[in-house]
């Protein structure tokens, strides 16, 4: 017997028909004698269409409010996987989230889990019921609903795994497993078997959204052990661990990219101590992430260009506040939004010389050009343009032989 936290997304539950599919699953390992809790997204596209309802009344819809609304998505998937289980003849019941509760901390639309009470669901489960719990959500200390940021229900379910110290944390989704580039739109990617938190968390950052990059920095954390498998086939999924236990006999593990990325440039910027930080200062301050920067050599000694990268939705926002900013002087601001972020990613790139060039190369000679770059230990990114991403994607996997 174990304690398990099973996770189903959006196109596991995202009809009546795949609810009832995915309650079986939930009734063949519930047969079994195992202690579970469930995990449920709101049903495929909910989400999304929520939020363009909130944006036709306004763009600056209250965020209080956003979160309210957006939160019931995953009540209506918990409901109606309890119900199907009920039909079952398997005791199950729903938890909503101030119930529970599962505490938050953090701004509206952006929180983070930062506890939970055991108490309840503890003892439903030790007496043979199947605790259905919304991912995505909690409340603040204050009472108030919040929303833990897109695709959160998996950083639900690794919380739960941590916070109720269960024996396995498994994902359920439409894809039966972590691949080596998105197999909808690359149809030659391979399944991972396994795979390190450190590449995942990679991964997941840059753009590979079969996992939510902080349920998988949590995972790495505390070391809990991720499992992604399908909902509609039986085939093993992917395990996600940590690094001792894999080999790097292959340079690059996976291609990941995506496609909401914008660049700015400013030009002739004066070359002084403390330019940098007044440039992004007030930018970080309002909540916008940079992510590449590029600051090239100053060729008079006087002014320089700085390049950056940020968040596409973030765009016009930035190039407000960097038009207000009275404490920089430049000649020009230039931006493109559209630009998409390609990157390869692997743990055995340390100890493989000659990645970065193989990578430029191939590029090359796809005639892409290459408008910011940036690496870390295990993973290469490159900007390019937006509609070069999936022809770059695909050589840049049969070239590291992914294919
Ligand atoms: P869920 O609703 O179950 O949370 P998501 O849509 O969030 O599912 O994530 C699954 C999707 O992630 C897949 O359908 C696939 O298109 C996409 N994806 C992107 N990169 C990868 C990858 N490297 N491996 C597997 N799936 C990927
Ligand atoms: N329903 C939320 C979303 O679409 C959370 C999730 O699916 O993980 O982002
Ligand atoms: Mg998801």
């Amino acid at each position: 017997m174990k304690k398990k936290v099973i996770k189903f997304g959006g196109t596991s539950v995202g009809s009546i028909e795949r609810i009832m599919h995915a309650a079986k699953i939930i009734q063949e390992e519930s047969n079994k004698g195992n202690k579970l809790i469930v995990v449920v997204s709101a049903m495929a596209g909910k989400t999304s269409e929520l939020i363009s309802m909130s944006k036709q009344i306004s763009n600056k819809f209250v965020k209080r409010e956003l979160d309210v609304l957006l939160s019931t998505g995953e009540q209506v998937s918990c409901a109606l996987i309890s119900g199907a289980l009920n039909e079952l003849g398997i005791k199950a019941q729903s938890f909503m989230n101030w119930q529970i509760p599962i505490l938050t901390d953090g701004d509206h639309n952006n929180s983070r889990i930062i506890n939970m009470n055991t108490t309840k669901i503890n003892d439903y489960i030790t007496n043979g019921g199947v605790a259905i719990v919304p991912g995505y959500q909690g409340i603040s200390k204050l009472g108030e609903v919040t929303t833990i940021g897109r695709g959160g229900s998996d950083a639900t379910a690794v919380a739960i795994a941590k916070i109720f110290d269960t024996d396995s944390c498994e994902i359920y989704t439409d894809v039966d497993g972590v691949y080596s580039t998105d197999p909808n739109k690359i149809p030659v990617a391979k399944k991972i078997d396994k795979i390190s938190y450190e590449e995942m968390l990679e991964l997941s950052s840059l753009g590979a959204k079969v996992m939510q990059s902080s349920a998988v920095q949590t995972a790495m954390i505390y070391e809990i052990p991720l499992q992604v498998r399908s909902t509609f086939t039986d085939r093993p999924g992917t395990k996600i661990f940590s690094k001792n236990n894999l080999d790097y006999t292959k340079a690059v593990t996976g291609v990941a990219y995506s496609k909401d990325e914008a660049k700015i440039t400013l030009q002739d910027v004066e070359d002084k101590p403390g330019i940098a930080a007044e440039i992004f200062e007030p930018l970080g301050k309002n909540q916008i992430n940079i992510d590449m920067v590029i600051q090239n050599v100053s060729s008079d000694g006087k002014t320089t260009d700085i390049t950056f990268t940020v968040k596409r939705d973030d765009l016009d926002k930035s190039l407000n506040i960097l038009k207000k900013n009275k404490q920089i002087r430049y000649k020009n601001l230039s931006f493109k939004s559209n630009v998409s972020k390609i990157s390869i990613v692997g743990a055995g790139m340390v100890t493989t010389p000659g990645i970065t060039y193989k990578m430029f190369r191939a590029l090359a000679e796809e005639k892409i050009n290459i408008l910011a770059i940036s690496t870390s230990e295990i993973k290469i990114s490159v900007i390019i343009e937006e509609k070069f991403t999936v022809e770059a994607a695909k050589k840049l996997h049969s070239i590291f032989n992914l294919d």
